[in-house]
């Protein structure tokens, strides 16, 4: 076993070497405990025939927890100066590929083709970056990946707003539009002062694992998001107002909206924050006759 990356004298001595200096607009913050490293790949459930995709590996303090429990791992990173210092802390682990790119732009489907054949247990793992936590999610969840699911750590208060739900204050769009893919948890609660440097925020790991098939089933899903964008925009009006403001010539369409509540059992009177993912399918196949 090698010593750990995460330690803060190994990154400290790491950081030196190579002159690195973090860049704030990367959202890099480094992790430094190997304890809590191990605690995040454990909610991962990996086992020696799994695959790992980790987004952003700075100096490789998760991808080495990943390489040494799955079979192969593949870290997708935007900085380039990066690169010699992963080449140099990861050569222990043959069972690594880094991709330079941004993993908003890559084809993550074809790198997973090329990397991972036969792997059929794959995991995203990762440290995101705040700055675009998510994008990042909605990119990897449209992009249909064959995935389990993911563990990753984020802001805590986005946390809280994907797995919130409904009824309570962090419930919104954002909630309905990741659990329609995914179950949501927050597996752990993670202090600044396991990060180099100490980022301004809390953080949380989040597990997410994907539906075998989605909660709802409904005609048409981006309709589905739409309706729920709309019903949350003003939090402190009734889903009537917020569709006939937020939908395409809503206003025009009063009756219409009242008629597809009724058929939906929804009280017009009821807020956004009350509604279930079930009943925003319903809701949402209701009117989409009216609106698409
Ligand atoms: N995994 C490391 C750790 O836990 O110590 C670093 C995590 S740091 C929070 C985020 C990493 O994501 C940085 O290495 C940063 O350069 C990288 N990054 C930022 N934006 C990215 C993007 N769009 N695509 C890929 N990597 C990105």
């Amino acid at each position: 076993m090698y010593k750990d990356i995460a330690t803060p004298i190994r990154t400290k001595e790491i950081l030196e070497k190579y002159g690195f200096s973090f860049k704030k607009s990367l959202g890099q913050n480094f992790l430094i405990d190997p304890n809590i490293l191990r605690n995040i790949v454990s909610h991962a459930n990996l086992t020696e025939n799994s695959g790992a995709i980790e987004v952003g590996p700075g100096i490789g303090a998760l991808t080495e927890h990943l390489a040494r429990e799955a079979k192969k791992v593949v870290s997708f990173e935007i900085d380039q100066r990066l690169l010699p210092v992963l080449e140099d802390t990861l050569s222990p682990y043959n069972n690594v590929k880094i991709v330079h790119s941004d993993i908003l732009k890559a084809d993550v489907e074809q790198v997973i083709a090329e990397e991972m054949p036969g792997i059929e247990d794959i995991m995203v793992v990762a440290n995101l970056p705040y700055y675009v936590t998510t994008p990042i999610l909605m990119k990897l969840l449209n992009d249909r990946l064959p995935i389990r699911g993911f563990v990753v750590m984020m802001q805590k208060e986005v946390a809280d707003r994907i797995t919130a739900k409904p009824g309570t204050k962090a419930y919104g769009s954002l909630s309905i539009a990741i659990q329609y893919y995914v179950t949501a948890e927050i597996a752990m609660i993670v202090p600044k002062t396991v990060f180099m440097p100490q980022p301004n925020v809390d953080s949380a790991v989040i597990r997410l694992i994907k539906h075998e098939t989605p909660p709802v089933k409904v005609i048409d899903e981006d309709f589905l998001f739409e309706v729920s964008r709309a019903s949350f925009a003003q939090r402190r009006k009734t889903i009537l107002n917020n569709l006939q403001n937020g939908l395409v010539n809503g206003k025009q369409n009063k009756e219409l909206i009242i008629q597809a509540l009724a058929e939906a059992g929804i009280d017009p009177s009821r807020r956004g924050e009350t509604l279930s993912i079930q009943e925003f399918g319903k809701l949402s196949d209701c009117l989409h006759p009216a609106f698409c």
